[in-house]
């Protein structure tokens, strides 16, 4: 049997930075969904792809830091973000029911989430079951695996 991994720690502050991405035939739920929990989200930081980012930013009335629209390379800032350490969750509404141009941009991004340990809400249900955790409301420490041993690995 393979060692177990020996892990870090990273600590994640009660108000969370999170990432919202939501591909065309999913937006309208993405911000029916947004409007309906607009009180807690306004409590966190939002950050989003540059069309979701800009639906969200009229829903509801705050600041939403946006990055290029998703085909264009949105998909990939969000994840140099999140191995950088600098988003907390994610919400990524993605369509089951459509191949898209910037389909390995968005295996990226949720291989990087997998990676960073990061909640990601794929669909409407998981977004309830992450917005009424009390852990969105506290800090909290995250687990990372320590990549030490492949960093240090001998060439
Ligand atoms: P968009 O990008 O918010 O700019 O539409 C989302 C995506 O398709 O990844």
């Amino acid at each position: 049997m393979e060692k177990s991994n020996a892990y870090i720690t990273r600590q994640m502050s009660a108000r969370k930075r999170i990432a919202l991405i939501a591909h065309d035939h999913k937006k309208h739920d993405l911000i029916e969904w947004a409007v309906h929990n607009k009180e807690q989200l306004q409590k966190h930081q939002l950050f989003a792809t540059g069309t979701t980012g800009k639906m969200l930013e009229a829903a509801l009335d705050m600041h939403v830091t946006q990055f290029l629209s998703g085909p264009l390379g949105g998909d990939q800032q969000i994840g140099a973000k999140i191995a950088e350490g600098q988003i907390d969750a994610v919400v990524f509404f993605w369509d089951p029911m459509e191949a898209l141009p910037h389909d390995p941009d968005i295996k990226a991004l949720l291989r990087l989430a997998a990676t960073w340990n990061i909640p990601t809400a794929c669909n409407r249900a998981t977004a309830d079951f992450m917005m009424t955790s009390p852990l969105m409301r506290q800090e909290y420490e995250v687990l990372l695996t320590d990549y030490t041993n492949y960093l240090t690995r001998k060439l």
